[in-house]
């Protein structure tokens, strides 16, 4: 074949040049995350121990505030439909705040999140109490759970974004849970305005584990009144109906036909009110709702849309459930960041295991045994739509 020597050298010479452009745009890449370092300032004292408050940033000017108390998710700025940023959580001013009062805003929830029933529950034939915080039931890991608990931190940002990794070591017998559980939560915050929180941990002994966080969002910003005006979509055909100590009696109700269904965007406020016997046990959304997904993979759970400001939050997750919870229990007595947390001024997505699983054969598992990772993501992306 006849061989065209200029057009070889414009070849090899054009590959080169598009060779140069990418490594160019990957080392801008990494630049834009790295650019920036990852701030970090005192934030108090608990248990003796120095408490630290980081800022991930990301290339878009959305920021996250995490607290090594709790792990606390202590702000999130994020922009409106006009780039307008408002920080879109529920938080206090300080850790003694967060130490002395209950709501949970924010935190990393363990041992065990949501409620098992009078605390208690076997697990190789041996009994376990856990210490009840909640009526008769042990509430988000008992009297000291994690979300009270001081985590180890270390920063670090690469191409893929900001990170915040925390440790803790919960010991054998601590809340009264078998084993030493090694807990790594990372929390990175990425230019896809995405906040991806990955949980990992192992145990030397069988134990049970549910792992969340309890951030509480108002997408108009937080203090800015109610989220009944949000929309919401719940990807389930099914709900765990509560007894009076918001306990799953064990079904798994079809959402057809009751205020529980949220399969296309509906309103939060629309049935919240209704003469129904669940709404009233739990004063509102306080429910566990059964992922269409069954878990076991990544898939979108939830989306709420806030219509004023267009802010739009879509959660995606590997878990089998999400507790959707209204705020029912604020009552303005937990004030924060110059503002008063009324009755549903935050809503929770919790991804989850059901609640009470250890006391459910028929719900999946929660045991963890020597050996088996524990890991799981859940990923909270914010987007915005047009009027
Ligand atoms: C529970 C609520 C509880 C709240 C604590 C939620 O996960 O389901 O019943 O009051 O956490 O603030």
């Amino acid at each position: 074949m006849f061989y065209n020597a200029p057009r070889t050298i414009f070849v090899i010479g054009a590959a080169m040049t598009v060779a140069k452009v990418l490594a160019v745009l990957a080392i801008v890449m990494t630049l834009s995350m790295t650019a920036f370092s990852v701030d970090k300032k005192p934030f108090g004292k608990a248990d003796g121990k120095d408490i630290f408050l980081y800022t991930l940033k990301n290339s878009n000017g959305m920021e996250v505030e995490i607290s090594t108390y709790g792990g606390v998710v202590h702000a999130l700025k994020v922009p409106d439909r006009d780039g307008k940023m408002a920080d879109i959580v529920l938080g206090f001013d300080n850790v003694d705040e967060y130490e002395k009062q209950g709501p949970y805003f924010g935190a990393l929830i363990g041992r065990y999140g949501n409620r098992i029933a009078n605390g208690t529950f076997t697990l190789d034939g041996k009994t376990y109490h856990v210490p009840q915080n909640d009526g008769s039931n042990a509430l988000h890991g008992g009297k000291k759970g994690f979300d009270k608990r001081v985590w180890d931190a270390k920063e670090s940002s690469d191409a893929s974004g900001q990170h915040l990794h925390l440790h803790y070591l919960s010991k054998d017998g601590e809340e009264a849970f078998p084993g030493n559980l090694n807990v790594n939560v990372t929390y990175t915050l990425n230019n896809k305005n995405e906040l991806v929180i990955s949980y990992e941990a192992t145990t030397d002994k069988d134990t049970v584990v549910n792992l969340t966080n309890h951030t509480y969002f108002n997408l108009k910003g937080q203090g800015e009144g109610q989220i009944v005006d949000h929309k919401i979509m719940i990807a389930a055909d099914r709900f765990t109906p509560v007894d009076k100590n918001l306990i799953p009696t064990g079904e798994l109700k079809p959402v057809a036909g009751t205020p529980f269904d949220f399969r296309k965007l509906t309103e939060i406020g629309a049935h919240i009110s209704d003469d129904n016997e669940q709404l009233k046990l739990a004063h509102g959304y306080d429910h566990n709702w059964v992922l269409n997904s069954g878990g076991g993979k990544m898939a979108l759970a939830a989306k709420v849309v806030e219509p004023t400001t267009g802010r739009v939050l879509e959660v995606l997750t590997d878990q089998p459930g999400v507790q959707f919870y209204t705020g029912n229990f604020l009552n303005g007595s937990a004030k924060g960041k110059g503002k008063v947390y009324n009755v549903r001024s935050g809503l929770c997505l919790e991804t989850q295991h059901f609640p009470d699983s250890p006391n459910h054969p028929k719900f999946p598992s929660t045991e963890l045994k020597p050996g088996q990772p524990y890991k799981t993501t859940t990923i909270y992306r914010f987007s915005t739509e047009k009027k």
